[in-house]
């Protein structure tokens, strides 16, 4: 079977989709895709605290989605793990 793999912007190792967090932008904000439906561009994470402290450390939701992140975007994402 064929298992789309992707890439965590914070530590570039790929794995299957499940095994990351989405984040997409919704009204010009980043946020936590858990259904994985929003429209767009997404940015995935490892479900690991390392990688998501290094994505807000090094800022790239918002380079890479060229919006916002919310506030709560990286605390909600630590209570997905
Ligand atoms: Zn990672």
């Amino acid at each position: 079977m064929y298992i789309p793999l992707r890439m965590c912007a914070a530590c570039r190792t790929h794995a299957p989709k499940a095994e990351l967090i989405r984040i997409a932008a919704k009204d010009n904000i980043a946020v936590p895709d858990a259904a994985g439906k929003l429209p767009g561009r997404g940015v995935y994470v490892c479900k690991n605290a390392d990688c998501i402290r290094l994505l807000e450390k090094k800022r790239i939701v918002g380079r890479q989605l060229k919006c916002e992140p919310s506030r709560e975007l990286y605390k909600v994402m630590e209570d997905m793990l």
